[in-house]
């Protein structure tokens, strides 16, 4: 047994005998129901919040309209905003109430390059050809969060009961871009528990360092500058900067045998050069390292620089580079995650329709996964098991290594998916997601009273933290004091696809749902 893993037994064996705390007590319960009964009331509001973001459907850093939209909602309903927060354009956090305990609500907006698709039908039929699309159904997070926010705000101004809320944004979470960032500009300083949620197929929660995104990264561009010449003429005038990102991932290939099995890395080539009769003077490539552990992820790193420079130097050109995203390996918070399965628990799985069924098991058919439709039990809350292997990652990993969070997994996806695919937003605008987004808010608003009116919780989440996670491991960024957001990511993509996809931006005065408004017959199957 890890040191960790010991830690957590020993947390918990002592908080089993702590004093009980006051979760049970009328007021909250009653205010529970009360939750329940009010977010089953927006539940319209839920589905536009849905739709309309899954219309948007914007990349990483450009999520302008997403924005615009979600920040509207959260003034009108009286939250103040502060837009462009951590130096990102795109970035907020909208705020309510007053006082201790502070309670943020994180979620992503952005999507998938190449994923659009039109939802409810379970065949590849992509809305606009080539376009970006809600391929991993980021667009059902702020319906979950904000739909929570509003009904909190509700109650405890009826109540009066103290706290703060803030609602932020996931900027560029593709990119694994903003968090740090986030981190750096001190925007969770004061906050006490962060409620993260994320789409899933699963109703779950998790603490520790969980397994479906256990790695943290660096992402990196590296940029080769040689020098240009006739290529048939006098190439020896030249020297190549695509020789140069050829030779490092070759090197980096060979390399990959004698790495740790958990590291993943990855790399594309985003400048090739021009055209085969220039030596290419410019040439970029783009790096993930994943690793499970900071000391491991810095190795990764260190590795590929080297590799560039040498690189640099077999090729007679130089090299520089640019981090452009940075995770920490998630760790969950084992005392929220227990408030929360509690509510999850409570809540259930949606009640499905035969439609969506349906739906599923033609997704699933025509993919050839597993046939077993849409899953009818929330996910059991286990012990974080011992990581020995690799996954993705998520930058909500820097929030949680500086409060105690942990991320709601709500059930608004078809099971058995691959994953950033345009498989994966099939569903995203359709009842699968809709039904999955309120049950989600539900958990979300349950948990926030938990702590609202439960000070001993907020202690025991804090006691956790310190006593157990970061005993032994301490935060430190894997971004430099000098790196930057990389905001201009996504830009001339996304200004390509941006007139085509207006076309079919949702419009919920005119049509009830974004199906009908695309005259999708639910479900619609080959
Ligand atoms: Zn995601």
């Amino acid at each position: 047994m890890s040191r960790l893993m010991y830690a957590v037994l020993v947390f918990a064996l002592c908080r089993a005998v702590a004093p009980a705390s006051a979760q049970d007590a009328p007021p909250l319960d009653a205010l529970k129901r009360e939750a329940v009964a009010e977010v089953d009331k927006l539940q319209t509001l839920t589905q536009q919040m849905v739709d309309q973001i899954f219309s948007y459907s914007e990349l990483g850093f450009q999520e302008y309209e997403t924005s615009k939209y979600v920040t509207a909602i959260l003034e009108k309903n009286g939250f103040r905003v502060e837009r462009g927060v951590a130096g990102i354009p795109t970035a907020w956090v909208a705020t309510y109430g007053s006082g201790q305990p502070v309670l943020a609500f994180i979620t992503d907006l952005d999507c998938i390059p190449r994923a659009s698709q039109k939802p409810g039908v379970a065949y590849h039929a992509p809305i606009v050809e080539g376009a970006p699309g809600h391929g991993e159904g980021h667009n059902s997070g702020q319906a979950v969060n904000v739909t929570a926010a509003l009904v909190l705000k509700k109650l405890m101004e009826r109540e009066n009961i103290a706290g703060t809320l803030k609602v932020f944004p996931g900027i560029a979470e593709e990119q694994l871009a903003t968090k740090a960032f986030y981190v750096r500009a001190g925007l969770f300083k004061d906050v006490d528990i962060v409620l993260g949620s994320h789409v899933d197929s699963e109703f779950a929660t998790n603490y520790g360092q969980p397994e479906f995104t256990p790695q943290g990264l660096i992402s990196v561009q590296y940029f080769f500058h040689g020098k240009a010449a006739h290529a048939a003429t006098a190439p020896w005038d030249g020297r190549s900067a695509l020789d140069a990102v050829e030779l490092m991932d070759t090197t980096w290939n060979f390399r990959r045998e004698h790495l740790r099995l958990p590291q993943r890395s990855h790399y594309v080539i985003i400048n090739g050069g021009d055209q085969p009769n220039v030596v290419p003077s410019e040439a970029a490539v783009w790096y993930y390292f994943r690793e499970l552990d900071f000391p491991h992820i810095k190795e990764l790193y260190e590795l590929g620089n080297t590799m560039a420079q040498a690189a640099a130097t077999m090729t007679g050109t130089t090299v520089t580079r640019r981090v452009v995203g940075s995770a920490w390996p998630p760790h969950f918070n084992m005392v929220v995650a227990e408030t929360q399965q509690k509510n999850i628990e409570r809540v259930g799985m949606p009640a499905w329709s035969d439609a969506d069924q349906t739906l599923a098991k033609a997704l699933q058919k025509e993919i050839s996964a597993k046939e077993e439709g849409l899953r009818s039990k929330p996910t059991p809350l286990e012990p974080p098991k011992e990581i020995t292997t690799g996954g993705g990652s998520d930058d909500v990993g820097d929030i949680s290594w500086n409060v105690p969070m942990v991320y709601l997994r709500y059930p608004a996806n078809i099971p058995n998916l691959p994953g950033h695919n345009w498989t994966d937003a099939v569903a995203m605008a359709t009842p699968i997601a809709h039904k999955g987004s309120t049950a989600g808010a539900k958990v979300q608003a349950m948990t926030a009273l938990d702590f609202l009116l439960t000070p001993e919780l907020v202690r025991q989440a804090w006691a956790y933290f310190h006593d157990v996670q970061t005993k032994q491991v301490k935060y430190a960024p894997l971004i430099g004091p000098d790196d930057q957001p990389a905001t201009d990511l996504n830009k001339e993509k996304m200004e390509k696809f941006r007139p085509e996809l207006r076309k079919f931006y949702y419009d919920p005065s005119r049509y009830k749902t974004y199906l009908e408004q695309l005259g999708i017959q639910y479900p619609t199957l080959k």
